[in-house]
């Protein structure tokens, strides 16, 4: 078993990871940036080390930094976590090189999947259905026009190494291809530090539904069922449930079975999420895996009775899983609500220390939180403040439970994005389940203001 366990992070997710630890008896390391001193999980860590400058390169993102904490704190594991350097394959190497349990996938499905239109040609090989587009990324413009000539317009260009939802365009025409891909070119350089492009086929009103693969080092891959992550702003989610309101039985184990061939295809050994799309005929495409603990993992969880973080570790160090697939089974509904440090007005973020705190709680809730009182959202990371998560027995009774929760939620100090679930909680679309990956921005443009919920859509609410 491992022995000590770095955490290569901050925020909720260093938390997380440390009360996935504890359970398991395993100490704990934290790192930091001179921003985070006095973040939380610095304080509930075993050992703690400052690694650096609040600027990311120099700290959150320093290779060497952080494999020499390691190796000084005497810690046999890192942890990873979500973002910085969780998807980074030269970091799962040189934690490996220094005799260091990287607590993921190997760092070749790592560099596979961060590839992405590599990544779709292996798929493709495996007999996982892809979108047409382009097998490899390219920074010349007139290979794109002639994929997209081939394909048809719309198409989206996407960043080859793309993530976090950056260097994605949208084109109707080949006109409109000209004038954004050196958009998408550029956003992909600045992001990733790698400007390749590469086109699929652009899908109207697709759904966003992802399956969570857990697997070991023994050739044993399951997956935990679906989220539904289609209630996302400029191509990030939002809000996230599960089960998805529309999958049937029979889709679900369909879907489930192409996930977990698409993880056995490339022999995956630890937690990861492949993403689909689901378009209106009910035709699903694989748009990319996520090699880590996905942000919205909780949901799975509260459905399945997983530790997943749990397993992550467990895999990790070389255990075997105690399930089969049919051990797995799925009770009630969880819901997701990512709380971020933003202007609800403007949707700029909104850094600043937190005054005033008090958590809701009750039946069903679950916080997975990076902050107490007095905690700092500095301006340098992700404005990520904590993840609410509900569980009913039902769709319905997590969304009121949901409701209830974030209403009682008090952060002074900053704004948050806590007034948008609320109106999310109570739009008649989606509370009938019926909504697509361009839902949210159809409901923030239009014309009438939110607050004053029509008659009709109050009957919808307390029906
Ligand atoms: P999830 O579905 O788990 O939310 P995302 O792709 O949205 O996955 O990314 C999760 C987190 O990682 C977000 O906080 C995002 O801002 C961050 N992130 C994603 N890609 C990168 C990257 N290449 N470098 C740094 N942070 C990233
Ligand atoms: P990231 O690595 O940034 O998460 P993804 O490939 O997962 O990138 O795509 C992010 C989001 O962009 C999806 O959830 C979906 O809303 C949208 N998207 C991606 N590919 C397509 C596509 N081919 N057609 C329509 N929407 C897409
Ligand atoms: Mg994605």
């Amino acid at each position: 078993m491992l022995k000590k366990v770095l955490i290569a992070n901050r925020g909720e997710i260093a938390v997380r990871i440390m009360r996935a630890c504890r359970a398991l008896q395993i100490p704990t390391v934290a790192v930091y940036s001179t921003a985070d001193r006095e973040a939380l999980h610095v304080r509930l860590a075993d050992e703690r080390v400052c690694i650096g400058p609040p600027n990311v390169r120099e700290s959150y993102l320093n290779i060497p930094s952080i494999v020499s904490a390691a190796l000084s704190f005497g810690a046999d594991a890192v942890h990873p976590g979500y973002g910085f350097l969780s998807e980074n394959g030269d970091f799962a190497e040189a934690c490996q090189r220094s005799g260091l349990t990287f607590i993921g996938p190997r760092v070749r499905n790592i560099r596979l999947m961060g590839d992405k239109p590599r990544a779709r040609r292996v798929m493709e090989k495996a007999g996982v259905p892809v979108l047409p587009g382009t097998s490899a990324g390219t920074t010349d413009v007139r290979e794109a026009q002639a994929v997209a000539a081939q394909i048809g317009f719309p198409i989206l260009l996407k960043a080859a190494a793309g993530g976090g939802g950056r260097g994605l365009r949208v084109a109707r025409s080949p006109e409109e291809l000209a004038a954004v891909f050196g958009v998408a070119e550029e956003e992909g350089a600045a992001a990733f530090g790698n400007g390749a492009i590469y086109v699929e086929k652009y899908l109207e009103h697709p759904r966003h539904i992802e399956f969570q693969i857990v697997a070991d080092q023994h050739r044993n891959v399951l997956h935990l069922g679906e989220r539904e992550c289609s209630v996302q702003r400029r191509y990030q989610k939002i809000l996230e449930e599960s089960p998805s309101p529309i999958l049937t039985k029979r889709q679900r184990e369909k879907m489930g079975a192409v996930a977990v061939k698409a993880a056995e295809a490339i022999g995956y050994t630890n937690v990861g999420t492949i993403e689909f799309l689901l378009d209106q005929q009910g035709h699903f495409y694989f748009i990319e895996m996520n090699t880590r603990v996905q942000v919205e993992h909780a949901i799975t969880e509260m459905v399945t009775g997983i530790d997943i973080v749990q397993a992550g570790i467990l895999a990790a160090a070389g255990e075997p899983l105690p399930w089969r697939q049919r051990d797995i089974t799925f009770s009630g509904h969880a819901i997701e609500c990512r709380i971020v440090a933003e202007d609800p007005r403007t949707m700029l973020p909104s850094p600043g220390t937190i005054r005033g705190y008090h958590a809701p709680g009750g039946l069903g809730i679950r916080v997975d939180s990076g902050v107490a009182e007095n905690s700092v959202i500095p301006v340098y990371y992700d404005s990520l403040v904590s993840k609410v998560v509900a569980y009913g027995k039902t769709r319905e009774e997590a969304i009121q439970r949901m409701r209830v929760a974030l209403s009682e939620y008090q952060i002074a100090g900053i704004k948050t994005n806590i007034p948008l679930h609320l109106q999310i909680l109570q739009d008649a679309e989606f509370l009938t389940g019926n909504i697509h990956t361009r839902y949210l921005d159809k409901f923030l443009t239009r014309p009438i203001a939110r607050p004053a919920a029509s008659a009709a859509e109050r009957l919808v609410v307390n029906a």
